[in-house]
């Protein structure tokens, strides 16, 4: 483990969109560090299967984070089963269906903003005044290189990621005076179903990457348990990038070697 000095022993996170990928590694991570776990995700069998594996201190809880209702109600499973939340890490995301502006289907573009956009939204509308009780906690939101970047048939993922790095902005300015800190995790590409989707759909140089160039999951997750650490403050109300040799080393992943 790069952080074993990293511990959330006693600590409640959350993490969004925890079935597979970047959540799955981070429940496990975030777990491993000796924080109670709670995933949440549409596969109600897939996050049973990773929480069962995790152990006691993790809770299976099914949700649609583009649910308003549904979110609340299960943040509230949350701290009547434990008290407290310490961490939320807003993962949940989707990209498809990959297409340009002039093809694109009205009500599936909407779609993704409702879980991209509203689905951070509504995670933080329900964990703030909780984290607010006891006096503080780590909000993370899983951002991309796509919230500064242009890309074709990405218009929806895009402008859904650049409102999300506003939403840690926004809560950065209404919280951070309260202890509650925020910060985005732009993580580069990454090995999992979401950069399948992006190479099956064919369109812009993302999906014509060397499968090779994407990191491991794994990654992504030690840089979210850096990000609940102190020395990561100094990213509050931004987004903290492991795509830059400097950002790795923060965390302590290998950087890369790029031939010049
Ligand atoms: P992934 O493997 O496709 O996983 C996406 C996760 O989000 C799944 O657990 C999925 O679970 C969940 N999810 C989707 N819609 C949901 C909803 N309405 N309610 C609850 N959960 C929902 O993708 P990933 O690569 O791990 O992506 C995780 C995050 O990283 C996303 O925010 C993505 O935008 C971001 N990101 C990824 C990359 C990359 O290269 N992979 C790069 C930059 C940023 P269910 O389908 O079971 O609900």
């Amino acid at each position: 483990m790069l952080n074993p000095h990293i511990s959330l022993r006693g600590q409640t996170a959350i993490v969004t969109g925890a079935s597979r990928g970047i959540g799955e590694a981070t429940a496990r991570r975030l777990a491993a560090a000796g924080a109670n776990v709670v995933l949440l995700a549409r596969s109600s069998d897939a996050i049973e299967k990773i929480a069962g594996e995790i152990g006691d201190r993790a809770m299976a809880l099914p949700c649609d984070m583009s649910d308003a209702n549904a979110v609340a109600t299960t943040f509230a499973q949350v701290t009547d089963r434990f008290g407290q939340l310490d961490i939320l890490v807003n993962n949940a995301g989707v990209i498809d269906p990959i297409t340009r502006i002039e093809d694109a289907n009205p009500a599936a573009w909407g779609q993704v903003v409702d879980i991209n956009i509203k689905g951070v939204f509504h995670g933080l509308n329900a964990a703030i005044p909780v984290m607010k009780t006891s006096g503080g906690g780590t909000i993370i939101n899983i951002s991309s290189g796509a919230a500064t970047s242009a890309l074709e048939g990405w218009s929806h993922y895009c402008a859904t990621k650049a409102a999300v790095l506003m939403l840690t902005a926004c809560v950065h300015k209404e919280e951070g005076e309260n202890n509650i800190r925020c910060v985005g995790l732009s993580p580069g590409t990454v090995a999992t179903q979401m950069q399948r989707q992006i190479r099956s759909a064919g369109i812009n140089p993302v999906s014509k990457l060397d499968w090779s160039t994407h990191i491991p999951p794994e990654w992504a997750a030690e840089a979210i348990l850096w990000l609940t650490s102190d020395a990561a403050r100094r990213y509050d109300g931004g987004d903290f990038s492991i795509k830059s040799d400097a950002g790795r080393q923060a965390v302590g992943l290998p950087v890369q070697h790029i031939d010049a």
